[in-house]
């Protein structure tokens, strides 16, 4: 069983992956997934740097900060891109999600861009990490020195929250403290394992 975890930048995502960890689940990154597929020396870096020219590459590796700058100045840049990686982030996250070498009794897909990259479709079903657009910029600007604007225009890029709470099958409400967050992820992970033994029976 396959679980999709999302939320806006800076909800507590990768704090909620970290706590499904704890209680023993196996959690996959589709960000890492996406940016181990653009390591130096992998097919699809020297793709993107045969399409945008070499100004891509700093030493070896793949400048993000001009990538970032190449697709926000044209948008055919980022219809390209996305069209080169979707494919390949998708079955690298399905090759990665089908190893069987851990005992896991199911898995989390942590995806910031869960609903709007449709990934949702490969899991079983979602998670919403749901906090307050003040204490998401707060707590992005402490852990990423970011400027407050620099977040906003994220926030105001992803999907608004309103529409993932709808598409949501569950949702995680930080706007409390760790213990709280803690207390929440442990009665949903235990939800979880219920709601999958009892699908045999019910079937
Ligand atoms: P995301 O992965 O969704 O971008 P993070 O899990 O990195 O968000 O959380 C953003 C920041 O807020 C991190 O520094 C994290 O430690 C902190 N944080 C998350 N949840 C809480 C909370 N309930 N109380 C205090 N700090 C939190």
């Amino acid at each position: 069983m396959i679980i999709g975890l999302t939320g806006g930048i800076g909800a507590g995502k990768s704090t909620v992956a970290r706590l499904f960890h704890q209680l023993g689940i196996h959690c996959v990154d589709a960000d890492r997934v996406a940016r181990d597929l653009v390591e130096p020396g992998t097919p699809l870096l020297a793709q993107l740097v045969a399409h945008f020219g070499p100004e891509l590459l700093d030493r070896d590796q793949l400048n993000r900060a001009k990538l970032r700058q190449i697709i926000f100045q044209e948008p055919s840049a980022k219809a390209w891109l996305e069209q080169q990686m979707h494919p390949l982030i998708r079955a690298e996250i399905h090759r990665t999600l089908r190893e069987p070498a851990f005992e896991s009794p199911y898995q989390i897909l942590e995806a910031p861009l869960l609903f709007e990259n449709q990934l949702e479709s490969l899991c079983h079903s979602t998670i919403l990490v749901d906090t307050s657009v003040e204490l998401q910029m707060e707590r992005t600007v402490q852990r990423d020195g970011s400027t407050s604007a620099t977040i906003a225009a994220i926030i105001a890029s992803q999907m608004p929250a309103d529409q993932k709470r709808l598409k949501a099958d569950h949702i995680v409400h930080n706007s409390g403290d760790l213990d709280d967050l803690s207390a929440q992820v442990t009665r949903l992970h235990h939800q979880l394992i219920d709601n999958q033994t009892a699908k045999p029976e019910t079937a």
